[in-house]
């Protein structure tokens, strides 16, 4: 077991260096975020024994669960852990303060709800807006599947965007998105290469924002994320293996 998950990290980490690469980017721009979800905490610390230390998980009570046992078994590991997945308001709470990275910032609701609560633990939350680009209705996130060539696409998105980069105690440090499952991962491709140009663009009209991240690129499309600019990957099953039923 423990072999297998630290065998698996290191394709990982070498495929993550082929695509760099082959893209002329460097490896240090990519960091790989494990994703543990439904795998047992004793999972975790094998990759972490490895030299992983970016951990994503996308159920917060889970999150919350498997970050207290960490700190059990591992107290001075130092992980750092990412909130993946789509929080309901009423869940805010627990993702406040014990992650690095919030990547599923997916409403104004939400938005405002985590900006309350940062406040009151006098804290500031990175965050990731959550883009839906690929137009999928099953997807969270603010729509942009049409930015480019609609105007009101466009003006709710920045209305939106201008008033999170008002809002205290959060800061907004890029775009995430989920492509599509398909078979093959080139047909993700256009999804992650909109979500760069989002990012580009947005850029340009919120320069007072960095806009640094681009989480982007699964199990079975990180090749090309990494291509098309992902500056953050998250990886699951070819780390952990199939996924456990909860
Ligand atoms: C589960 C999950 C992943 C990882 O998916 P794999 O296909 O196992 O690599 C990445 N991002 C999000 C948001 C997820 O929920």
């Amino acid at each position: 077991m423990t072999s297998e998950i630290q065998q698996r990290l290191a394709d990982v980490q070498a495929e993550i260096a082929a695509a760099c690469q082959a893209a002329g980017r460097s490896p240090d721009e990519v960091t790989l975020v494990a994703v543990s979800k439904t795998h047992p905490a004793e999972e975790v610390v094998t990759a972490f024994e490895a030299g992983q230390v970016d951990f994503g998980e996308n159920r917060p009570e889970e999150a919350v669960e498997k970050i207290a046992q960490l700190k059990t078994l591992q107290p001075d590991a130092g992980l750092r852990w990412h909130m993946i997945g789509h929080v309901q308001s009423r869940k805010a709470r627990l993702v406040v303060g014990r992650f690095v990275l919030v990547h599923s910032l997916d409403s104004m609701k939400l938005a405002e709800k985590l900006s309350r609560l940062a406040q009151e633990e006098a804290l500031t939350l990175d965050m990731l807006l959550e883009i839906n680009i690929s137009g999928e209705q099953s997807k969270y996130g603010f729509e942009a599947t049409k930015w480019k060539n609609s105007r009101s696409v466009r003006e709710s998105l920045w209305d939106d965007i201008q008033s999170m980069l008002n809002m205290p105690g959060i800061r907004l440090r890029g775009l995430m998105t989920m492509a599509p499952i398909v078979e093959d991962q080139e047909l993700a491709r256009p999804v992650f290469a909109g979500l760069r140009e989002l990012r580009d663009t947005l850029r340009q009209e919120f320069p007072q924002s960095q806009w640094d991240v681009l989480s982007m690129g699964m199990t079975d499309d990180f090749g090309v994320a990494i291509e098309e600019g992902a500056t953050l990957v998250r990886i699951g099953r070819a780390i952990f293996g199939p996924r456990m039923v909860r």
